[in-house]
C-alpha cells in the first residue's frame, strides 16, 4: 500500500517557517488579489487566499469587480498596482470573464510582483534555469518530492497535461532536477502504455477516474493534481485512488496533497517578492 504524500502536514510546517520570516521583516509583505465576477470556485480560492494571507503574516489586499468591469478599467487598476511601493505580489484570479483577454492581463502585472509565475518573462526564466518565481502547483509538487526525499534524477517521469499553468511547467521542473521527462496530451497515443512505464507519474487531466490501477507501474510515484468533483460532488482527483494506492509506492490524496502545497508556495513567492523589494 501507497505511503501518502502529505502535503497538508507540510502546508502547515511552510506556513510557520514563513510567518516567522514576515514577523522579522521591516514590513509586511502585501499580496493584491483580483476577482472579476462572481464565479463561486473563483470565490473560494480568493477567501482561501485572504485566509493563508493572514495565517502567514501576509497583508492581503482584495479587490472584488463585477464581472462587467471592462479590460481597460482592469488593466488600469493592475497598473496602480504595479507601481504602489507597498504591493508586493499581483494576483488576477482566472477564468476571467470572456471580454477581457487573459494573454493582456497577465502580461501587465511587473514581473517581479507576478507571484503566480505566469508573466512570459517568469515563464522564460523558468525553461532557462534562472532564479525567478516557480509557478504554485508545479513548485508545490517538487516541494513534497523533496520532503519524502524522492529522487527525480535519472527516472522516467510522465506528465499527463500540457497546461500552460501545470503540466508544461511541470515537466520543465522535473527536468530541471534531471528527471527523463514525457507529456502526455488528448491525442498521445497508447497513453495506458507511457504512463506504465513512469517511476513518476503525474496526472494534471481533470477528469474522474482517469487514471487506473493498470496505467500505473508497480512501485511508481503518484502525484495527483486534479482536483474534480465525483457523482456525489465529493472533492477527488483523476485516479481511482483504490486501484492506483495498491501499486504505487507513494501517492498524493485529494484533498490534502498538492492543493495545500499550491497556496502556500503562494505564500512563499509573496514573501520572496517582499524581501526582493525591501531589498530595493
Ligand atoms: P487543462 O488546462 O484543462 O488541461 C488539461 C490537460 O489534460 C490538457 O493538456 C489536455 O490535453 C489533457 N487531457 C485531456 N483529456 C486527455 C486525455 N483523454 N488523455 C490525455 N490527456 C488529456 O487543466 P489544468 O488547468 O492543467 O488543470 C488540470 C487539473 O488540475 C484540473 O483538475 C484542475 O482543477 C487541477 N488543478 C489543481 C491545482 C491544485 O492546486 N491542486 C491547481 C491547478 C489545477 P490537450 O492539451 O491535448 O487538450
Amino acid at each position: 500500500m501507497a505511503i501518502k504524500l502529505d502535503g497538508k502536514a507540510l502546508a502547515e510546517k511552510m506556513r510557520a517557517q514563513i510567518r516567522e520570516e514576515t514577523e522579522s521583516l521591516a514590513r509586511r509583505p502585501t499580496l493584491a488579489v483580483i476577482l472579476v465576477g462572481e464565479n463561486p470556485a473563483s470565490q473560494v480560492y480568493v477567501r482561501n487566499k485572504e485566509k493563508d494571507c493572514v495565517e502567514c503574516g501576509i497583508l492581503s489586499q482584495s479587490y472584488r469587480l463585477p464581472a462587467q468591469t471592462s479590460e481597460a478599467q482592469l488593466l488600469e487598476l493592475i497598473d496602480v498596482l504595479n507601481e504602489n511601493d507597498r504591493v508586493d505580489g499581483i494576483l488576477v484570479q482566472l477564468p476571467l470573464p470572456e471580454h477581457i483577454s487573459q494573454e493582456k492581463v497577465l502580461h501587465a502585472i511587473r514581473p517581479d510582483k507576478d507571484v503566480d509565475a505566469f508573466h512570459p518573462f517568469n515563464v522564460g526564466k523558468i525553461v532557462t534555469g534562472e532564479q525567478g518565481f516557480l509557478p504554485c502547483t508545479p513548485a508545490g509538487v517538487m516541494a513534497l518530492l523533496r520532503e519524502y526525499e524522492i529522487d527525480i534524477a535519472g527516472k522516467d517521469c510522465v506528465v499527463v497535461g500540457r497546461s500552460n499553468i501545470v503540466g508544461k511547467p511541470m515537466a520543465l521542473l522535473l527536468l530541471r532536477e534531471n528527471g527523463t521527462v514525457t507529456i502526455c496530451h488528448s491525442k498521445t497515443a497508447h497513453l495506458s502504455e507511457v504512463t506504465a512505464r513512469a517511476d513518476i507519474l503525474v496526472s494534471a487531466v481533470g477528469k474522474t477516474g482517469f487514471i487506473t490501477g493498470d496505467m500505473v507501474k508497480e512501485g511508481a510515484v503518484v502525484v495527483d493534481v486534479a482536483m474534480n468533483r465525483d457523482a456525489e460532488g465529493k472533492l477527488c482527483g483523476d485516479c481511482v485512488f483504490d486501484e492506483v494506492e495498491k501499486k504505487a509506492s507513494y501517492i498524493t490524496p485529494v484533498p490534502g496533497g498538492v492543493g495545500p502545497m499550491t497556496r502556500l508556495v503562494l505564500m512563499q513567492n509573496t514573501l520572496a517578492a517582499a524581501n526582493a523589494h525591501l531589498q530595493g
